[in-house]
């Protein structure tokens, strides 16, 4: 028996007057992802209450850790995910590229939390002139900071630890949450707060006129012309998952959060080619990398397909929907018509790690649908969406029984 994890990131939402009236996963027809829920189909609290919504939550809680007892910080695990292993005393910040709106760093606007989507030799030049400017790195050295820099807009800040603070008392703000919004009401609070501030200050006079910037104004682009730490974090480790499953794990993503989890709790990450967490990603190549896993030994494999969740940061509903088609026609589709050959018996868990609300820009953490499909008894297709997931009244109260049902 073959098991597979999908997660569409963010795919649960709420009714959207442009729709209709309709969440997407309502509007959308998604043959496939039906077939899955001709098994079991319900909703599951994958967030618990009381805990902030994110990825870095809701995934902990679906691998079957409880995320009030072992969680440290998302930038923990996104370091992780960078191979950055954090040493006692260490605090570990999630740096994004954000892309500001305004000629002043004290009336500017976030426009978006990820500078436009920039990766690739964009991202690292302006990250490295960043780094080199001798005004930040001043700054930077004075509170023991240094800047772990890849070719997309999500980097990891670490505080050593002759400079470590009380990180209960630091306040972020996390910007995908405030798109849009003036920044001056949302800068870093309480312990550092002012010395983090300064460096995103820094970092907007460094990078505002960066040639970098003008061209991909000029190119009709947004600028990423402003650090935004946040997530603190400190080590992290996590029960492996074959001591809770008995089971060879596999995790095939194209964000460090996922590598990080996976990679603290002894889950394979096989990388893949030109997978890059938007809408373009390589589909074919994530479901090669599954079926390569599971073909190699692995009982489990999960693939994480992160574009719905930024489509809904972006306010983008026809990307949001493009994402959830894609994850049907190019993920789900092709799983269901090739893990037959690798093993007749297979079973499929599907699910939205938290909702993303396209009205808000934001997380939730409301009860997402799940469904459940084993190839040897699929059942009728059934409608995959939150109103029918709610109405079978199949309700899993938390995340770690989630897997549990799936291996059962
Ligand atoms: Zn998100």
């Amino acid at each position: 028996m073959k098991y597979v994890l999908v997660i569409g990131d963010g795919i649960a939402d709420e009714p959207v007057d442009a729709l209709g009236g309709k969440t997407p996963l309502a509007a959308l027809d998604c043959p496939n992802i039906n077939r899955l829920a001709g098994g079991r189909l319900g909703m599951c609290q994958t967030v618990p209450h009381g805990v902030t919504a994110g990825s870095d939550t809701a995934i902990l809680s679906i691998f079957g850790y409880d995320p009030r007892t072992c969680y440290t910080g998302r930038s923990a695990l996104e370091a992780a995910g960078m191979g950055v292993m954090l040493n006692p005393g260490e605090t570990s910040l999630r740096v994004n590229l954000c892309a500001l709106e305004g000629d002043s760093f004290d009336t500017a606007k976030i426009l978006s939390h990820n500078g436009g989507s920039i990766e690739g030799e964009e991202a690292v030049e302006l990250m490295e002139d960043l780094v080199r400017d001798p005004r930040f790195a001043s700054l930077a050295a004075a509170v023991g900071f240094t800047i772990h820099i890849t070719p997309t807009f999500r980097h990891t800040g670490v505080i050593d630890a002759a400079h470590e603070p009380d990180r209960s008392r630091m306040h972020f703000t996390e910007p995908h949450n405030i798109l849009g919004s003036d920044i001056a009401g949302y800068m870093p609070t309480g312990e550092m707060g002012a010395e983090i501030t300064a460096l995103m200050r820094a970092s907007f006079e460094v990078l505002r006129d960066h040639p970098v910037n003008v061209r991909r104004k000029a190119e009709g682009k947004l600028p990423a012309n402003c650090i935004w730490p946040w997530g603190p974090g400190s080590a992290m480790s996590l029960a492996s998952f074959d001591s809770l499953y008995h089971k060879k794990g596999s995790a095939v993503s194209a964000v460090p959060l996922v590598w990080g989890i996976a990679g603290l709790c002894g889950v394979d990450t096989p990388r893949v080619e030109g997978a890059t967490a938007e809408l373009d990603t390589n589909y074919e190549g994530k479901v090669q990398a599954v079926l390569d896993a599971l073909a190699g030994g692995a009982d489990f494999c999960c693939v994480h397909v992160e574009a719905p969740d930024e489509c809904a940061h972006a306010g983008d509903i026809e990307g949001k929907c493009e994402a959830i088609r894609r994850l049907d026609s190019r993920v789900v589709g092709p799983l269901l018509d090739q893990l037959g050959a690798v093993d007749p018996d297979f079973r499929i868990l599907i699910l939205s790690d938290h909702p993303t609300l396209l009205n808000t820009r934001g997380h939730d953490g409301n009860p997402v649908p799940f469904a459940i499909y084993d190839s040897r008894e699929p059942g009728e297709p059934r409608k995959f969406d939150e109103a029918h997931a709610r109405a079978t009244g199949d309700f899993l109260a938390e995340g770690p029984m989630l897997l549990r049902a799936l291996f059962a």
